[in-house]
């Protein structure tokens, strides 16, 4: 076979050579580092962890990163492998000595008889002779290609900075409280009029929670990337700050809307939260993007009315991070449509997180794999932890209903809300268990949730 070019040696790169190596194809893994840096990573190491030194849960029977993990390991995961082989003690959670586990990824790279590691910068797309390439140069892509790229995709299609806003389960939400209506019942494309849940609040309630969210501790930027305040994209903490009346008159504006519980009192103010993805498990907090700290944000988010036992799928977050509006861009196998042959993964196709971008990355290596061999790629369940994530990031999501053309991919990491809801019937009470709901209800759906995803993965990789 002639080789498969990589772009990107960090979690999603080097996954994705691995997997391409393992299935009998050459790769070239192009990685700058060496000689040229980012702003966040000290080494020249492959797969490099540029904060935590943590891949999050490792519980495998109700934890939906600890679904990915196992999942991972099934496929014979390269980074799963250097982790396993580097773990450091931390709880339930699978944390590693940052450096043993990136040494183990870059002798395992370096050494495989069908991978070559060239040291260089691509400034461009990849030229037509790299018939096979897939960009895996994550959130600090270098300035030329991320240039590159939107040049073939379009400004509004490559973001430099995320504008996170928290995501809620949404049976978390208390519906005898909040209430199923868009602004002046207007009915967009898809739409119901019904498309948003409203969460009322009185003035005394509006005023506590400002004063909330100025106290609140905050993160604050770090030097290089910059204060990216623009297009109306203010923390929402900001907001509160510039004056009492500000999230009033813009986010929490409660006009056109009226209380479905309690008609004849207009709401001081409104949150307001939009369909997140095509299930319609998960709900995002309208214009709450947020640089709160994250036990700032369940406290102060819990004050809001209908939102006090709220289980949050996403804390909200403002971060520089290049990625790419993946679900008008790529197909299912992760091909960019304009130019077949070219796969994105890892963070830059707007997953989030160290193990998600590797299985993203271990997705594409897989799929570039099979296409080089003349077969047709074959996709993970959608029940699958795999198929969980590879729907977020190709489809799945929710284009604004009020503002069209206004993107709402957001990155995400993976959580139980991607998944598809059980089959009817599937949960049974356990026997003896004298209550079955709330708490008990939610662990026995996770761990159903969990059963299934790693049955149909097993099935999947034959
Ligand atoms: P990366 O791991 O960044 O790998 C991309 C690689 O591409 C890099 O090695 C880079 O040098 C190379 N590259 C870039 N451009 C080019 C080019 N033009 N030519 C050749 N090579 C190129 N995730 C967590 O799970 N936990 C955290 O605590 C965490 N903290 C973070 C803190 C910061 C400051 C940032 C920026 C991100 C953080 N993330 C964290 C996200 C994390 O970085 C990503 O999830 C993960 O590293 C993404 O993997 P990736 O392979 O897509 O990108």
């Amino acid at each position: 076979y002639s080789p498969i070019h990589v772009i990107g040696g960090g979690l999603a790169g080097s996954e994705a050579a691995w997997q391409i190596a393992e299935a009998g194809v050459p790769v070239i893994l192009h990685e700058m580092r060496g000689v040229r840096g980012t702003d966040a990573h000290k080494t020249d190491g492959l797969a490099e962890l540029v904060c935590s030194n943590s891949f999050r849960s490792d519980d495998a029977t109700s934890n939906a990163v600890g679904v990915l993990h196992a999942e991972m390991r099934l496929a014979g995961s390269l980074i799963m492998q250097a982790a396993d082989r580097n773990q450091v003690p931390a709880g339930g959670a699978l944390a590693v000595d940052r450096d043993g586990f990136s040494q183990a990824v870059s002798a395992q790279i370096e050494s495989h008889p069908l991978i070559s590691l060239v040291r260089e910068e691509i400034s461009d797309l990849p030229p037509s002779e790299w018939d096979l390439a897939i960009v895996a140069t994550g959130p600090l892509t270098a300035p030329a290609l991320a240039e590159a790229i939107r040049r073939e995709t379009g400004a509004d299609a490559l973001a430099f900075f995320d504008a996170i806003a928290p995501i809620v389960y949404t049976e978390t939400i208390d519906m005898d409280i909040c209430w199923h209506q868009s602004r002046y019942d207007k009915v967009g494309p898809g739409g119901t009029g019904k498309d948003y849940i409203n969460c009322p609040m009185t003035e005394e309630q509006y005023n506590a929670f400002v004063d909330a969210l100025i106290a609140s501790d905050k993160t604050g930027f770090k030097e290089w990337e910059g204060t990216p305040y623009f297009d109306g994209c203010l923390p929402i903490e900001v907001m509160a700050e510039r004056g009492r009346e500000t999230l009033r008159h813009g986010p929490m504006k409660p006009m056109g809307l009226t209380n479905a519980h309690n008609p004849s009192v207009k709401p001081y103010a409104v949150v307001q939260l939009r369909q997140d993805n095509a299930l319609g498990t998960l709900y995002n907090m309208v214009g709450f993007q947020t640089k709160l700290k994250y036990g700032a944000q369940t406290d102060v988010f819990r004050m809001i009315p209908g939102l006090e036992n709220a289980e949050f799928a996403r804390l909200g977050g403002l971060h520089r991070n290049t990625y790419i509006n993946s679900p008008t861009l790529l197909d299912h196998s992760l091909t960019l449509k304009s130019r077949p042959g070219l796969r994105f993964a890892g963070q830059i196709t707007g997953c989030e997180g160290y193990v998600e971008s590797a299985s993203v990355g271990l997705l594409a290596g897989r799929f570039a794999a099979a296409e080089r061999k003349g077969e047709a790629p074959s996709l993970p369940p959608a029940t699958t932890a795999f198929g969980a994530l590879l729907n977020h990031i190709t489809g799945g999501h929710i284009v604004s209903d009020d503002e069209p053309g206004k993107r709402s991919f957001q990155p995400m990491n993976i959580n139980f809300g991607l998944f598809p809801p059980l089959e009817p019937g599937a949960l049974t009470r356990p026997e003896g268990a004298k209550r079955f709901r709330g708490k008990e209800k939610a662990l026995a759906k996770k761990q159903a949730t969990a059963a299934r995803a790693l049955g149909d993965c097993a099935d999947w990789l034959g």
